[in-house]
Order: C-alpha cells, then structure tokens, then sequence
C-alpha cells in the first residue's frame, strides 16, 4: 500500500477538487495502485476465489481477511518475542478496536506485554550505541518535497543486533539502535508520516517482514543459525546468550 491509513483520512472531495494538477496526478496514481493491490487481496482466498482452503494460512482461516498496516504492527508487535508461544487469538478484538486511527479518543494499546498475555520480557536493559532518525521525504498526498526542519517525532522503536567485524575491526559487535520516526506537514497542510518499511511474500499472505523489530537482522540470523543448522533448543540458545 502506498497511502497509509492516516494519509487517506486527509483526503476527501474538497481536497481532491483544490489540489494543482500535477500534484493530482501523483496521487492518483497512488490511489490507483491502492486499489488494484486492495482488490487483489479481497480475492485472495478460498471463500471468494478459486484458491483451496488448504493453501490458505492456518490464521486465515478463521479471521476475515481485513489486515490492515496498523492491525499489521500490532501483529508484528506482539510478535516481537519470537519465544512467546502466545496464541494470536486472544487478543485480536483488541487489534481489531485499535486498528481505526481515525478514533482519537481510544486508548491507544500500550506496547510490550498484554493483560492475560505469557510474557518475556528483557531482563537486563542495554545502553543505546546507536540513533537513527527517520524523516519523510515527499508528501504522500501531494508529492511535495518536506522540510527535515519542520518534522516532529511520533514514534520510536529499538533494535538489538549483532554485526560482524572485518579484518580491521575483527569479533562481533552487538548495537543497540534507537529509530525514531517523524511526520512533516506540507505547505498544503498534509502530515506524512515516514512509516518502516514493510514487505510480503506472495506464499505467506497476510503476513509482513518489518524493521519494527526488536531483534535485528544479525541477531535473528545468529539465532536461527543457532536452532537450525547448530540443533539448540530455545533453552541453549538463551543460555547462550545470557552467558556470553
Ligand atoms: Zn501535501
């Protein structure tokens, strides 16, 4: 999707009717791939398409397919403990009552572990190495170019990974990135927000690959490494790394 959820609810009729033309055709075509990859998705699965029930996932299979990118990061968040062997399902109405971003007045859910949930949480708490910050570049509704001057944070996330020296610099060092992310307004009034990029494979439908992780790329590849080519259990791999 390319127009998020909050970019959509700053457009309406009057806006479209106001905006110059050139800035109404980069919209359009935005909202027209919008469409296409949202009527893709409406047909992709067995009740509406030729698709068999059995290559539908297993959590398909019960919801309705009406993922959206905040119901997403909800999903990815309470994913980040990949330990957690939590169930998905007790907490999908709360996903679902927070997936309006449009609703000011709902309590946002708070990050980290939910009411009810088994959790895991971080027992020790590891000193920043790193800060990134992520602006806007280009008004989603309106293609303009965004001042980096006028942004304001509205959220951030930490990552932990591990990277491997070179020749120069040999061993493995492990960082602690904090990512913020910013939305500008443009000189129509658009507030753009830089979202983390997102992907998805077509076999896995419904689910994405986001950088909204806790653990990095390094890191979960050392740890797959770790379950699979070296056969730890969980239970290894975490004394693994709580000794070393
Ligand atoms: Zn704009």
């Amino acid at each position: 999707m390319q127009l998020s959820n909050q970019d959509l609810s700053q457009i309406d009729e009057d806006e479209l009717l106001n905006l110059p033309e050139e800035e109404l055709r980069y919209l359009s075509i935005k909202l027209l791939n919008d469409l296409k990859e949202a009527r893709e998705r409406l047909s992709q699965n067995s009740r509406n398409s030729s698709r068999p029930p059995s290559s539908e996932a297993p959590w398909d299979k019960a919801a309705t397919d009406n993922t959206n990118d905040q119901e997403q990061t909800e999903i990815d968040k309470s994913a980040e403990t990949e330990d957690t062997v939590t169930p998905p399902s007790p907490s999908k109405k709360d996903q679902q009552q927070s997936a309006d971003p449009n609703n000011e007045h709902q309590e946002p859910r708070k990050p980290g572990k939910q009411p009810g949930a088994q959790g895991f949480g971080r027992t020790q708490k590891l000193a920043i190495t790193h800060y990134q910050d992520h602006y806007p570049e280009i008004c989603a509704c309106c293609h303009q170019t965004l001042e980096p001057r006028h942004a304001i944070a509205y959220a951030a996330y930490e990552t932990i990974n591990v990277e491997w020296g070179d020749v120069e610099h040999p061993g493995i060092l492990v960082t602690h990135t904090k990512h913020t992310l910013y939305e500008v307004v443009c000189a129509n009034g658009h507030i753009t927000r830089k979202e983390v990029s997102r992907s998805s494979h077509a076999q896995l439908p419904g689910i994405s690959r986001t950088e909204w992780r806790l653990v990095g790329p390094g890191l979960a590849a050392m740890i797959v490494c770790l379950a699979y080519r070296m056969r730890l259990s969980r239970e290894r791999i975490q004394e693994f790394y709580m000794t070393g």
